[in-house]
């Protein structure tokens, strides 16, 4: 702190500029407290008015946060922000799992091989079901394969905005698999949408390239992707950083590795006979 009180001895013209920067998220309760600041020559001082105004505003969000907790059916309170919340067609509810559940129908599978295209699936709406995935949260999509074109399953808001955007490794081992999978030509064909196919490459090389003699596990990353489906990925040891090197995995060797992946995934449910104990190793 230099004698103005400001950090880094800035004069109060160059704090204000290097504040400007971080404008959007250095702000309290939508307002900027850098114009009301006085210095007192001992320390900054804000107004009353101000304060209070705060204390205000710090209170209205605690109230609209637990009220978003709260079960709009039983009125039991949520475990934390967000937990229980859903968007719908008509914006957001909050409702506990035991109250979705009497609410809603678990989705059977009526519309396995049924296309998102068809007049069949228009007839049904995602919103009388439960999320496949979660089976907590009323489902707001029908979820479907844009290779193959076929219905997958409701989806709430939130899982479905999983499956696009979280990170797919993360997706495919919180049970994703099975509901990317769920009975139509994906299953058939041993493969699943380019993004997790991609996925599968990439965990492969992580789990099985190795920098020399180096053991560690190195960090692989998609470089190219040449018009045949072949790709190239950089690989880039996580000890030694200044190591980089590629590899390429054809179109087949791919397919290949995801038909493995798939199969290790079926394979439990498929056939009960070969979950035998395993010899050990
Ligand atoms: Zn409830
Ligand atoms: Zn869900
Ligand atoms: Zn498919
Ligand atoms: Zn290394």
């Amino acid at each position: 702190m230099g004698d103005n009180g400001l950090p880094g001895g800035l004069a109060w013209e160059e704090f204000v500029a290097a504040s400007n920067r971080y404008r959007h998220t250095r702000n309290m309760g939508g307002t900027r407290l850098l114009e009301l600041l006085t210095w007192s020559g001992k320390q900054w001082l804000l107004p009353r008015a101000y304060i209070e105004f705060l204390d205000r505003w710090a209170l209205r969000e605690e109230q609209l946060v637990d009220q978003a907790r709260v079960c709009s059916s039983c009125g039991i309170k949520g475990p934390y922000w967000g937990g229980w919340r859903s968007s719908i067609s008509t914006g957001y509810v909050t409702r506990c799992p035991p109250c979705s559940g009497a609410a809603f129908r678990s989705y059977a599978g009526h519309l396995r091989g049924v296309q998102y295209d068809s007049a069949r699936r228009r007839g049904t709406r995602p919103d009388d079901y439960l999320s496949h995935l979660c089976k907590e949260r009323q489902a707001a999509v029908w979820d479907h394969c844009h290779e193959h074109g076929y219905v997958r399953g409701p989806l709430c808001g939130s899982c479905n905005n999983r499956e696009c955007k979280s990170l797919p490794y993360r997706f495919l081992q919180s049970g994703g698999t099975q509901h990317l999978l769920e009975r139509h030509s994906c299953l058939e064909q041993r493969t699943l949408p380019p993004r997790f196919r991609l996925d599968v490459v990439r965990t492969h090389l992580e789990e099985t390239e190795r920098h020399g003699r180096c053991r560690t596990q190195p960090y692989a990353e998609l470089q190219q992707e040449d018009p045949n489906g072949g790709h190239q990925f950089t690989l880039t040891c996580r000890w030694h950083s200044p190591s980089r090197w590629t590899k390429d995995v054809t179109a087949s060797e791919a397919a290949m590795l995801v038909r493995a992946f798939v199969d290790a995934v079926q394979a439990p449910e498929e056939d009960p006979a070969t979950v035998s104990p395993a010899s050990d190793s």
